[in-house]
């Protein structure tokens, strides 16, 4: 960031567990009610999300209707009903794997996860939005590293990161994924130079279904739950989810996650 302009940087860090026992079981009662709660305010902001765009598809099926034989305004109430299906599509995906997640946590079974492949199958995703866009994405930084934990959460945490880069990026700009080791931990940081996202609001991002002016970005057909798979994703690992950001120069989160020391994978050359 330049001297004189803004930024922050706010941190999802995630709390050890429980240390006491006599706390922990009226702690756990306590919890048990906030999960409960937690449950039902997810509930009533899915059927919520969930209604919006079907109700557009709906209306705009009974527009379309209507406006027959006029081939211009069908052509652009299909658009929208195009535009409308992509994003109950991908609520429907990623409240699943948000439900997905829930079911896994704590971690069952954590294994050595290479970051390589969990990167580049991330940047694949989202091939096709950066190449519209002519958003260069690049990976940078220290190669053969492996974090300890779940393939598909940190795929799942890491594709997330690069399609928010790349969708709030304006065109014919770069994104960069680099990695690096800190202290027995793993920085896995998405930077791009895009619209950035206003002080006062970061602090809110990580929430479900939050926004930042939905109208701003209508386009980019966000669901709001990205980066709350994020910071699920962080806690069940153990590890956090940073954010800076300045409007107008763009923003970097950074991922961190506990470090997997097992043996670097063989190359080619190395095998028999
Ligand atoms: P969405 O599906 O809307 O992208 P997220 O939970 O992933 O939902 O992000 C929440 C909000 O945070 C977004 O709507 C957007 O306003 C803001 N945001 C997330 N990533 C970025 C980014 N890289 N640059 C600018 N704003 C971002």
């Amino acid at each position: 960031a330049r001297p004189g302009v803004p930024s922050r940087y706010v941190t999802a860090r995630v709390a050890p567990l429980g240390s006491r026992l006599v706390l922990a079981l009226v702690e756990d009662r306590t919890r048990e009610k906030r999960v409960e709660e937690v449950r039902r305010d997810f509930v009533a902001n899915v059927s919520h999300e969930l209604k919006t765009p079907v109700g557009a598809i709906r209306l705009l099926s009974d527009a379309m209707q209507d406006a027959a034989d006029d081939p211009e305004a069908v052509r652009r109430f299909a658009d929208r009903m195009f535009t409308e299906s992509e994003r109950l599509g991908k609520l429907v995906q990623q409240i699943i794997e948000l439900s997905r997640l829930q079911a896994d946590d704590p971690l069952d079974a954590p294994v050595a996860v290479h970051l390589d492949d969990v990167i580049s199958t991330a940047v694949d995703t989202s091939r096709m939005d950066a190449e519209t866009k002519n958003i260069q994405v690049m990976v940078g930084g220290t190669s053969d590293l492996q974090v300890f934990g779940n393939e598909q959460q940190v795929l799942a945490a890491v594709s997330n990161l690069v399609s928010n880069a790349v969708s709030y990026s304006e065109n014919d700009s770069t994104v960069l994924v680099t990695t690096r080791v800190d202290e027995g931990s793993v920085d896995i940081s998405v930077v791009d130079q895009g619209i950035g996202i206003p002080a006062d609001e970061l602090d809110r991002i990580f929430e479900r279904f939050y926004r930042v002016d939905p109208a701003r970005h209508r386009s980019t057909g966000g669901t709001g739950l990205g980066l709350s798979i994020v910071k699920h994703v962080a806690a069940t690992h153990g590890g956090e989810v940073r954010v800076w950001s300045a409007e107008g120069q763009g923003s970097t989160f950074t991922l961190t996650l506990p470090q997997h020391f097992g043996a670097e994978r063989k190359t080619q050359e190395d095998s028999p």
